[in-house]
């Protein structure tokens, strides 16, 4: 260790905050000491916290894989703005630029290095057990086909450890099923692993299914009453993204498409304008929001079923992360089921896919407390009902179980 300064010194020094959050001090502990380690945080859990600022304790560079390029700057930026030094090496930079980095590297001016996992073997060679403090693998869940979001590159993040054996490897996510669990541990070579699990529940954030119908009307309402919020809708298609957000605009709401389709620069900008406030409203596929750092996002709505309930945990958690109460609304429609049932018969693990969506229909069709069934999921119990549910607050009637099957067929 290269500081005397202790970890809640460096809390308020460098990130303003003046205590840990659930977990985050076991970890940086780990870290510190030198610990294989696999966290599974919730979003807005404060991850990132966890690698930043025990980089800033030990010496040599800490190496972050990180999935989305698009995002790299902006935790770069963050961190330049709290006073510590950092950098990311990815495929949309200059060779200058890259050059320039990796001599940042070699001459030890960077705290932090963000790399995209595509970018990591150009970067390996410039690696060695001296200038390296630890390696941060962000959305570990990428690793692992059991995961809701195989990305095969991340599979070759095995030889880090194989390569460096003293170097500490810290996965961490948000996903807590179990089979994605020991997958991570396994293909990343790290048996040993500290295991932190916090706790899943969200209580500021209201849970409610509606049946998809009508649903046009519903989210002008909805948004009527929500004036100067800020919101997203996930949708299924590209296509619907655009229609839906044109439809709000027709309606005088500001709101602005987000798919996978657009240029790179118009995702960031667009990305960049919600992040400041310019635009309130993001209707947008899944390819949205993973790190997004927005603290007051009030609302998220699922216009159509997410294909398990990782997704939809993962989408509705970037709401109200700020404490504050935020609502989340989901459509479910059988149209939908049978869409993505139709998606995942083209995909090669098929039938993991479809026990997850099973899970999900399941959980839109639950008559008792959403959260209960949310939480179970991720192996969690929570002792009550949690009183923040649509079926807590209006319990459904059980004279005729039927109803909602018939509502949502009929959609
Ligand atoms: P995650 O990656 O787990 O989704 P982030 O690392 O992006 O979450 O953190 C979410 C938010 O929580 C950020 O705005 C971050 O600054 C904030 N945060 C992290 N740790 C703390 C803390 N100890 N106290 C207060 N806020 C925190
Ligand atoms: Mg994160």
């Amino acid at each position: 260790m290269i500081t005397t300064d202790t970890t809640t010194t460096l809390l308020k020094k460098h990130f303003g905050f003046d205590s840990f959050r659930p977990n985050q001090e076991a970890i940086i502990n780990d870290l510190l000491s030198g610990k294989d380690l696999l966290a599974i945080m919730p979003t807005g859990g404060g991850k990132s916290l966890c690698f930043q600022l025990p980089a800033l304790m030990l010496s040599g560079t800490a190496i972050v894989i990180s999935p989305l390029i698009a995002l790299m700057k902006d935790q770069v930026d963050a961190l330049h703005a709290n006073g510590i030094p950092a950098a990311f090496y990815n495929s949309s930079q200059s060779i200058d630029t890259q050059n320039e980095v990796l001599q940042n590297l070699r001459e030890q001016n960077i705290k932090l290095l963000y790399v995209a996992p595509e970018s990591l073997n150009f970067l390996l060679p410039h690696l060695n057990e001296n200038n390296v403090s630890l390696f941060a693998i962000d959305e570990a869940h990428c690793i692992s086909a059991w995961g809701h979001d195989f990305r095969p590159a991340y599979t070759q993040l095995g030889k880090l450890k194989k390569q460096f054996p003293n170097i500490p490897v810290a996965a961490f996510t948000a996903t807590a099923d179990v089979a994605t669990q020991d997958d991570i541990v396994k293909q990343l070579h790290i048996p040993k692993a500290q295991k932190h699990l916090a706790s899943f529940d969200r209580k500021n954030l209201y849970l409610e299914v509606r049946p998809g119908t009508n649903r046009l009307p519903q989210i002008l309402r909805f948004l009527r009453n929500r004036k100067e919020e800020s919101g997203i809708i996930y949708c299924l298609s590209r296509r619907s993204t655009e229609t839906l957000a044109e439809k709000l605009v027709a309606n005088g709401f500001q709101a602005q498409a987000y798919h996978a389709g657009l240029d790179t620069e118009e995702r960031s900008r667009i990305q960049e304008d919600f992040v400041n406030d310019r635009t309130p409203i993001i209707v947008a596929t899944i390819a949205f929001g993973m790190g997004i750092d927005k603290s007051n996002v009030r609302w998220v709505i699922h216009y159509n079923m997410p294909k398990n309930i990782e997704g939809y945990y993962q989408e509705i958690g970037r709401s109200g992360r700020d404490s504050l109460p935020a609502q989340t609304l989901l459509f479910y429609s059988f149209a939908d089921v049978v869409k993505l049932r139709q998606f995942i018969e083209e995909s090669p693990n098929r039938e993991f896919q479809l026990a997850k969506l099973e899970r999900m229909q399941q959980f839109a069709e639950a008559l008792s407390c959403r959260r209960v069934a949310l939480l179970n999921y991720f192996g969690e119990h929570i002792s009550e009902d949690c009183g923040n549910c649509d079926n807590c607050k209006t319990p459904p009637q059980f004279f005729d179980g039927t109803v909602l099957t018939q509502k949502v067929c009929s959609a």
